[in-house]
């Protein structure tokens, strides 16, 4: 299958990674350098947590998204996360955080999912940068969670990708995308088509 990708922040070179693992055949077509520092997934680091209230398929997802992390950084050879833990401000009392706390239950609790609840003197003891008035109805923290150094993983993803022999194009605008035909235009003028193109000609 041919892919056409367009955009090469995370979204674009992570769908890239995946589909040539599973054997496609990836262009990647970025409008500016790559990384590119008008794009959202540069500069230094992203958050990844567990707790999400009372939306339990999103908490499930943060488990699969770890193990996709994890097989990046194998793929990569390097790791671009720094477990940090999770600080939620608001006590027992917040809905929102004794939501956290059934929704954690409910996923099962693992390493990293216990929740340890803070009194304002524990959030003045361990935190003290932090406000009074933000402290003030405590908190609780988890020991999973930190930070995904965004702007490494695109240049280490886009590295990765080009050793690998996937056709990644810099400073190649798409002017024109064609979802229904499978078919985009490049600012040079030139075309490409992915397999959606084949298969509506019935040769895909
Ligand atoms: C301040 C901030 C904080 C955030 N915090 C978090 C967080 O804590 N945790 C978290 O998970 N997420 C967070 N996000 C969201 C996360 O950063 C974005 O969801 C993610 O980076 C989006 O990736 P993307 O690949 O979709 O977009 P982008 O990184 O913006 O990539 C899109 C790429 O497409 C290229 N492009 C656009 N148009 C064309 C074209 N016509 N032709 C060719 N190329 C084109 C652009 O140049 C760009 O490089 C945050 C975002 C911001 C801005």
């Amino acid at each position: 299958m041919r892919v056409i990708i367009v955009g090469g922040g995370i979204a674009g070179l992570s769908t890239a990674w995946a589909l040539q693992k599973a054997g496609a055949e990836v262009v990647v077509l970025e409008q500016g350098p790559l990384p590119n520092p008008v794009g959202s997934s540069v500069d230094d680091h992203r958050l990844i947590r567990y707790p999400y209230g009372t939306r339990l398929g999103f908490t499930r997802m943060v488990a699969e998204a770890y193990a996709a992390w994890d097989e990046m950084w194998s793929d990569l050879g390097e790791c671009h996360y720094v477990e940090t833990g999770t600080l939620v401000l608001g006590g027992p009392s917040h809905a929102d955080n004794r939501a956290t706390v059934d929704t954690l239950a409910k996923i099962g609790l693992r390493e990293g999912h216990a929740v340890e609840w803070l009194t304002e003197a524990d959030l003045a003891r361990d935190y003290p940068l932090l406000e009074e008035a933000a402290i003030a109805s405590g908190g609780y923290r988890l020991s999973s969670g930190g930070a995904l150094r965004c702007g490494r993983i695109i240049q280490s993803l886009a590295r990765h990708l080009a050793f690998t022999g996937l056709d990644i194009r810099p400073h190649s605008p798409v002017i024109a995308v064609d979802p229904v035909g499978g078919e985009v235009r490049l600012a040079s003028g030139e075309r490409l088509g992915g397999d959606a193109w084949s298969w509506r000609r019935g040769r895909g």
